[in-house]
């Protein structure tokens, strides 16, 4: 038999593959061919069958598919990351105006453009692959030129608010312009032919839109194969807006304007009641899980959160970051230790469930399932080497345990995206880091200058 002709084989790694009968290979060996996955098994099975243009020695190494982090704002945090004081006594509503909206305002478009370039170094150095972005992007253009830049796949929207909050305000023209916005960039950016940044109707989400916003998104993903994102009830303050203007909860009314589904990813739903969550479930829709950000935040998710129960019903839940840090798997291990805590279970989210969260749920989520999530021939080759030659990695007995409770995305070697190697030896290979970092601090000074918000730098 010929060997079937590959560009690159990696040999002797631990492979998690999590396909369906979630697979670990020792001694195994992985070869990509273009943008795929060529051929998976043991090395002693796969050695004589291809012939590799080039070899990668992996024995070092353990490879899982890239982590996808499915909630995550790419500009307006990253450049002024960790800036705003966590002890300061507004209300959520008032961190907002005073602290968080000036920050946004004050990016240019090159400005967007940087912190989506670094957002994805930083998330493509910690084993993440493909993200959805939180819908607060401002300059779109920009942010996808940064994006191809750095070779992440990943799903965007621009920031789209379509309700009147002041009387002044006409809220049939926002709604317009809205629902407009939402069809310029899926038809400018769009997902078909496997591109790698593509736009997706998102919604901040909480009030922030009409009826007629929510349902032309959805009906622009449903038509599009696409899906629509949105923030929902991480405090109170959700479902109150909505019991007292539209007189029933966030989700209940939701599902009355017909706009749930499997391709709604909705992120947060701490604050849900029993008849929410079966509403969720009957649906499909998917929950995004932010633990550290409800932590931070002080949402009550330890006390109120109802992810177990969510996946107990069949809800998809996949994992995001929420901006606070781009490394996924510390989020994973602090998502399943978090519900095993609050329900004192330890049986609760095992290691094998929380890798689920951060590979094949956020695939499906992002519906992406048939592309990413899992290492299997034909899928596209977005895949992570975990470095074992570290102190957090050794010894190598149960893999699964280690990667999920014990390792991080400090042991993120080399990423491939799409068959291309962008991470090598802990450095992205095409963007010029040094660069990068030069030039995200000179902004970020500029922009807090800019923004007006209180001068809270050190020294
Ligand atoms: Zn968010």
């Amino acid at each position: 038999m010929t060997p079937e002709r590959v560009d690159t084989i990696i040999k002797g790694a631990v492979i998690v593959t999590q396909d369906e009968e979630r697979r670990i290979i020792r001694d195994g060996a992985l070869a990509i061919r273009g943008d795929r996955i060529a051929a998976l098994g043991k090395r002693s099975e796969l050695e004589d069958k291809v012939d590799a243009t080039s070899m990668i020695d992996g024995r070092r190494f353990v490879i899982t598919p890239g982590f996808i982090d499915a909630h995550i704002h790419i500009t307006g945090d990253p450049l002024t990351r960790g800036y705003v004081p966590d002890d300061i006594s507004d209300a959520f509503g008032d961190t907002l105006q005073r602290w968080v909206i000036p920050r946004y305002l004050a990016h240019t478009p090159a400005d967007e453009r940087l912190s989506a370039r670094l957002a994805a170094v930083e998330m493509l150095r910690a084993g993440t692959t493909c993200f959805l972005e939180a819908g607060t992007i401002r300059y779109l253009d920009e942010v996808f030129e940064g994006l191809v830049e750095a070779g992440i796949r990943g799903r965007i929207g621009a920031w789209v608010e379509g309700r009147a909050f002041s009387p002044e305000d006409d809220e049939a023209a926002l709604t317009g312009k809205a629902i407009r916005l939402l069809e310029q960039e899926v038809a400018r950016f769009p997902a078909d032919s496997g591109a790698r940044i593509a736009a997706w109707p998102i919604l901040i989400g909480h009030s922030t839109n009409t009826d007629e916003v929510w349902k032309a998104a959805k009906a622009l993903a449903d038509a599009n194969n696409l899906g629509v994102s949105a923030h929902l009830s991480p405090y109170r303050a959700d479902p109150a807006w909505y019991l007292d203007n539209l007189g029933r909860r966030p989700i209940a009314h939701l599902a009355e304007i017909g706009v749930l589904g499997d391709n709604l990813c909705l992120t947060h739903l701490v604050h849900i009641d029993d008849q929410e969550e079966a509403l969720l479930a009957e649906s499909r829709t998917n929950a995004i899980l932010c633990p550290f950000a409800a932590l931070k935040g002080a949402f009550g998710i330890s006390a109120l959160g109802r992810a177990p129960e969510m996946a107990q019903a069949g809800m998809n839940i996949a994992l995001g970051t929420d901006g606070y840090g781009s490394d996924l798997m510390q989020k994973m291990a602090l998502a399943a230790a978090l519900f095993k805590d609050a329900r004192q279970d330890t049986k609760i989210f095992p290691a094998g469930q929380a890798l689920d969260m951060a590979t094949l749920n956020g695939a499906r989520a992002l519906q992406l399932q048939d592309e990413i999530g899992s290492i299997a021939v034909g899928k596209k080759a977005d895949f992570v080497l975990h470095d074992t030659d570290r102190p957090e990695w050794r010894p190598v007995l149960n893999v699964l345990q280690q990667l999920v409770w014990c390792a991080d995305g400090r042991g993120v070697h080399s990423v491939w995206v799409d068959g291309v190697r962008v991470v090598e030896n802990y450095r992205h290979t095409q963007v010029d880091e040094d660069e990068l970092y030069a030039a995200a601090q000179v902004a970020g000074e500029a922009i807090i200058k800019r923004s007006g918000i209180p001068d809270v730098r050190a020294g």
